[in-house]
């Protein structure tokens, strides 16, 4: 099939290799400043659903690979391939059905426009920590978003979803029907072998007081820190969010530690003093020595998004991997802060959470997303100038390989993919033979192969 046949069938966009905007449409596809080589021969901007289905039709007639990009978040550059790339930000509607509690949302609506859809009318979702993430790949992937102690995983709030299949059908998957396709949905992240085009999602009451404790200390003071997190998650309510950040000093505590351990609570409740009393045992237990504490911020989620958001400037390069832990927090928190102790640029900084015992976790076997512990650990290499990719990639596998022995996988929304062997630590191996399994059947000319090689990088990994 010719290029301008599809043209003329869609309501998009297409753009083939080296014509008009090319370049610039290349350079914004993916949200990390640093690209994968290979290149696609064509981007389709869908306006609707039928374009993703002319799409995926055009690929297979030309024996290219679909790859499906939500907003390109994914740090591994999953979403450029070589084949034809079919970009879903603009299939981006919200539709809140509020007496159900339920809202049916396409791939591109970010978590920032999907929560201020929610707000009149007092529902709430498990979204992201990020607010310019789509639900595309955020959901796909699993989904670790705020107030994950009371409601848990957000792909296990989709009810159902609408995919456009390898051979350009668009079926319904739900528990009840096309439940294989479903059970993928829920966890694949990129290894999925269709193209999501609508979630419905089922909402909650949504928190109406959110309140943030920040206490800053210096970086040494990690062991300290991580034993109060354990021991304070053991008692804390499921609406406690327990976060360290490891990273370079804010500017005025610069002057007394270049390095800081920051630990950050945010409490989900309906009411303030609630919240407040709760902060207020956290700090009572808190170690000695904080260079700062700043207790009962009135944070609603718009307000944690300017706030995280402008830590993460798109554009930028980088170098990311997270990992799951069963260990007792000190271990991974501790490779990850003697990792930023010696990091090669100021900007690079990693992260520590301890969840909730009382999270639900999706039961075994109900879905693709398996590999979950009661630690996470996040790395965030960043740096602007391309001389710096080979010491940035480094530090991230160097801290990763200090912290193997207490990791138990990978999170996919946020793994080095690159790395040899990391997609597999994803998925408990179950999980990743079913996967397999559901793979060769679905799609068993393999349309929705995926890359990870990096350019200069001796390690690199395909699925
Ligand atoms: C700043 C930032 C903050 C983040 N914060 C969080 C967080 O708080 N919690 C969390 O869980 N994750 C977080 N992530 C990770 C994020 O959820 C994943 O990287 C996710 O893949 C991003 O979605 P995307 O649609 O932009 O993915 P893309 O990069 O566009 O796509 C990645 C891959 O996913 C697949 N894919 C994407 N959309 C579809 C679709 N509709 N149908 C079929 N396949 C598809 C494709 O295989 C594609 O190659 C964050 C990422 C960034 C950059």
């Amino acid at each position: 099939m010719q290029i301008e046949t599809l043209r003329a069938q869609v309501r998009g966009i297409v753009l083939a290799a080296g014509e008009p905007g090319w370049e610039l449409a290349l350079e914004t596809l993916l949200w990390n400043g640093r690209k994968p080589a290979r290149r696609p021969a064509a981007i389709v901007r869908a306006a609707d659903v039928e374009d993703v289905r002319h799409a995926v039709r055009y690929a297979a007639a030309n024996g290219l690979t679909v790859s499906p990009r939500g907003a390109g978040h994914n740090w591994s550059g999953a979403a450029q391939q070589a084949g034809v790339v079919i970009d879903l930000a603009g299939l981006d509607e919200i539709r809140v059905d509020a007496a159900a509690m339920t809202a049916e949302v396409g791939p591109g609506a970010t978590n920032r426009a999907l929560v201020a859809a929610l707000e009149p009318h007092g529902l709430g979702f498990p979204v992201g920590h990020c607010g310019s993430v789509p639900m595309s790949g955020y959901l796909l992937g699993g989904g670790i978003g705020w107030n994950a102690g009371r409601w848990g995983v957000a792909c296990m709030r989709v009810e159902s979803v609408e995919v456009v299949t390898a051979d350009g059908a668009l079926l319904t998957a739900s528990a009840e029907r096309n439940a294989d396709l479903f059970w993928a949905a829920r966890g694949a992240g990129p290894l999925f072998f269709g193209v999501v085009v609508g979630y419905r999602l089922r909402l909650a009451p949504a928190p109406r007081a959110i309140r943030t404790g920040v206490w800053t200390w210096p970086l040494e003071a990690h062991e300290d820190v991580a034993a109060w997190m354990q021991a304070t998650m053991a008692w804390a309510p499921a609406s406690v969010e327990f976060t360290a950040k490891f990273c370079a000093a804010p500017p005025p505590l610069a002057l007394v530690s270049a390095k800081v351990v920051m630990a950050i609570a945010t409490v989900f409740e309906d009411a303030a003093e609630a919240g407040d009393a709760i902060l207020a045992r956290i700090g009572a237990a808190a170690p000695a020595g904080a260079l700062e504490a700043q207790v009962g911020l009135p944070t609603p989620i718009p307000a944690l998004y300017d706030l995280i958001d402008a830590g993460f400037p798109r554009g930028r390069r980088m170098a990311v991997d997270a990992m799951w832990s069963d260990a007792a927090p000190s271990a991974l928190f501790g490779a990850i802060a003697r990792g930023v102790a010696r990091a090669p640029d100021a900007e690079c900084f990693g992260l520590g959470v301890v969840r909730s015992p009382l999270a639900p976790v999706p039961p075994a076997g109900a879905a693709a997303f398996s590999m979950i512990g009661p630690v996470f650990g996040a790395l965030y290499a960043m740096w602007r100038d391309p001389s710096g990719d080979a010491a940035g990639r480094a530090w991230v596998r160097g801290v990763a390989r200090e912290a193997a022995p207490a990791v138990k996988g990978v999170y996919v929304g946020e793994a080095d993919l690159a790395a040899p062997g990391r997609l597999a630590q994803a998925w408990t191996p179950e999980a990743l033979s079913r996967l397999a399994a559901l793979r060769a059947r679905h799609d068993p000319r393999n349309r929705f192969r995926r890359e990870f090689a990096e350019p200069g990088c001796e390690e690199t990994a395909a699925a």
